[in-house]
């Protein structure tokens, strides 16, 4: 069981998280619960190490931002004992959560399960603290934002638990985020690749890296809430399926936004080979990651423009890599537009279905949605647009596909 942010906000909701726990214990499951930080805490503690120094040591940072889930994990531990079930907390460092050296965005490569198999032969509740883990110099590392489902998906699979239960505030995967659009629907079942598209676009209910190891570990996940009290139902939630345990396939599974991007234009460079790989090579040594490309024919002869996203927080740097590759590249200018959203729709169904592209580019176009950039896969289609339009193209696209509530 693994319960996010709002689901540990305040000693009250950690008590009801508690007889949660204790009720799944009563109907003779053994479980390892995995915690996230209280909500917004993980945020306040990265503004404290950005305030000390927004050039802070990575290493540093990760010991400051794992503190969250340390506490929420000693009070539930704390909260269990209170109601009469047998718990003890494990640290990252503790188990260990071998991970690898990357601060701030590491890997988890090993789970040792022995102190949480141990803890549970004497019917005892293991409580980790999710995010955490140890690097191979053994210091802290956290697992980049929204970690905590990778910790549980990761124990999951290293106890080859029956399910990996996330609770979170909404009680389900849905369509597309149910705070933008109140007539989304619940999915009872997606398929992994589907889950993995949205949560790689945007839709922040699984962490990218969980959905990603559930697939290779074969971990049952399902999405659920800690706020609707426990009924009858073994799965009240939304599983995360294989393909063929999936069998109502719908043609779009829902529909994802993405803020965190910005565009770069940089025009007016030479239409000659090897010049893209000037461009990305320079932002590739600086580590910074390039999402959507386009590139053109400009009207100049012999020169062409090439677009492209980076996240936002990397803009600056991708700016200052670009200027001083400018005598390699050798362009005109560079542009840049901070205001943009990516929308993306995925679904399996677009492999056997022709159209599913043409019915965004309408549905945008009808509503005077300029495209500005376009990207594929094989079960993905995204555009980006000016931001200010950001809940508007989800809306159309969300009726446009079928898939509002009735
Ligand atoms: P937690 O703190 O439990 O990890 P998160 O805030 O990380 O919770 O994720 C849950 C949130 O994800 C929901 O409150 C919802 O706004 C958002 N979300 C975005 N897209 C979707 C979607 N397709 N289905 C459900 N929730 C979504
Ligand atoms: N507390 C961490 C964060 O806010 C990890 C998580 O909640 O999954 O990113
Ligand atoms: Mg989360």
């Amino acid at each position: 069981m693994k319960f996010g942010g709002t689901s540990m906000a305040g000693i009250e909701r950690i008590r009801e998280v508690a007889s949660r726990v204790a009720g799944e214990v009563a109907r003779g499951n053994e479980v390892a619960v995995v915690v996230s930080a209280m909500a917004g805490e993980t945020d306040r503690l990265v503004g404290f190490a950005h305030a000390a120094s927004p050039l802070a040591d990575r290493a540093e940072y990760d010991v400051v931002v794992a503190s969250g889930e340390q506490i929420t994990a000693g009070l539930l531990a704390i909260a269990l004992q209170a109601a009469g079930v047998p718990a003890r907390s494990w640290l990252g460092w503790q188990l260990a959560v071998a991970t690898t050296g990357a601060h701030s965005t590491a890997r988890i490569e090993a789970v040792d399960t022995s102190a949480v198999l141990a803890s549970m032969a004497a019917g005892s509740v293991a409580v980790v603290p999710g995010f955490q883990g140890v690097g191979p110099d053994g210091r802290v590392t956290t697992l980049g934002r929204g970690g905590s489902d990778t910790s549980a998906v990761a124990l999951a699979a290293a106890l080859h638990a029956d399910r990996c239960d996330i609770y979170t505030d909404v009680d389900g995967v849905y369509t597309t985020d149910p705070r933008i659009v109140p007539r989304a629907r619940k999915l009872k079942r997606i398929t992994y690749e589907e889950m993995l598209e949205l949560a790689s676009v945007g839709a922040k209910v699984l962490q990218t890296r969980s959905v990603e190891l559930a697939m290779k570990e074969k971990v049952r996940v399902q999405v659920l809430s800690s706020f609707i009290p426990a009924g009858n139902d073994p799965e009240p939630g939304t599983m995360v399926v294989d393909e063929d345990e999936h069998v109502e396939q719908e043609l779009i599974a829902g529909v994802a936004y993405n803020r965190n991007e910005a565009k770069i234009t940089v025009a007016g460079v030479p239409d000659k080979p090897g010049v893209v790989a000037a461009i990305f090579g320079a932002l590739a040594d600086a580590q910074v990651n390039v999402d959507m490309i386009v590139q053109n024919i400009a009207y100049v002869a012999g020169t062409t423009d090439v677009t492209f996203t980076v996240p936002r927080t990397e803009l600056a740097l991708s700016e200052d890599v670009l200027a001083k590759a400018k005598g390699n590249i050798g362009y005109a200018s560079v542009t840049s537009d901070a205001a943009v959203a990516k929308i993306s729709v995925v679904g399996v169904g677009m492999r056997s279905h022709a159209g599913v592209a043409v019915t965004m580019f309408r549905a945008l176009g009808d509503r005077g949605i300029n495209i500005q950039a376009i990207t594929t896969s094989e079960i993905k289609v995204s555009v980006l647009i000016a931001e200010e339009y950001t809940e508007l193209a989800v809306r159309v696209l969300h009726t446009a596909y079928g898939l509002d509530a009735t």
